[in-house]
């Protein structure tokens, strides 16, 4: 039941001038429990596609208005919305430039209705959005290197679960180095990020938070974890090993 209501939910735009085929295939539409609107103007179903927030897009491409390809043109400008192409039968041109700017699939006239559906719920499966967009929580949680953890919501850093503890600046110093791993930072960058571009100080500040790090993870858990590069800054070389 879950499942289905996910895949029902999905809010589909159709746009087709050909009234008896946009009507029959709204009903197909419905019948599988998406919810339908409908369009039979290119330059309507842009300003529709621009304002409403579609799961997907079914997009014939000669319209009245403004024709297909190009409202495809101009949705691909924002907030892509996956589009499913409606095309003639012989318009291969149509084909590829609807491809090239951006579709994600195409589909020829006339068609039977169960291929329709069919590449409907692939499109939704592989464009959707829960597919688009989102970063991989692990990045948003925080940063792994080898058994070391920082957490990025709790503001708090484990080696092997258990904590480490740090003062601000420590951690704003570890969590760039992490977020840049591979990446050699200079001292200058460092310290801006870290202490702000207002701070007038001597750059070996940064030197000896990179030794307070190293007293409390490095030494304590036997690592090698913050490298040194000499006369340039520090790194952190990614870690994928537990
Ligand atoms: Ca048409």
């Amino acid at each position: 039941m879950r499942e289905k209501t996910t895949a029902m939910g999905a809010h589909i735009l159709v746009v087709e001038d050909e009234e008896k085929l946009a009507r029959f295939v709204e009903l197909e539409l419905i019948h599988e429990g998406y919810e339908v609107s409908k369009s039979a103007n290119g330059r309507d179903a842009l300003q529709m596609a621009q304002a409403g927030d579609f799961d997907l897009i079914l997009l014939d491409i000669m319209l009245p208005g403004l024709n297909g390809l190009e409202v495809l043109r101009r949705l691909q400008l924002g907030r892509p919305t996956p589009v499913i192409l409606l095309t003639a039968r012989d318009a291969v041109m149509d084909k590829v430039a609807g491809l090239d700017a951006g579709a994600v699939d195409y589909i020829t006239k006339p068609f039977a209705i169960e291929e329709l559906l069919a590449r409907v719920r692939v499109a939704l499966k592989l464009h959707g959005k829960a597919e688009r967009g989102q970063p991989a929580p692990q990045k948003e949680e925080g940063y792994r290197w080898g058994k070391l953890f920082l957490s990025q919501k709790r503001h708090q850093v484990t080696y092997d679960g258990k904590e480490i503890a740090l003062t601000n600046r420590e951690f704003q110093m570890l969590k760039i180095l992490l977020e840049n791993q591979d990446i050699v930072l200079s001292r200058d960058v460092l310290m801006d990020k870290v202490c702000g571009f207002d701070y007038v100080g001597e750059t070996n500040v940064v030197d000896v938070y990179i030794r307070f790090l190293r007293s409390k993870i490095d030494e304590v858990y036997g690592e090698k974890m913050i490298q040194t590069v000499r006369g340039v800054g520090y790194v952190i070389k990614s870690n994928d090993g537990e």
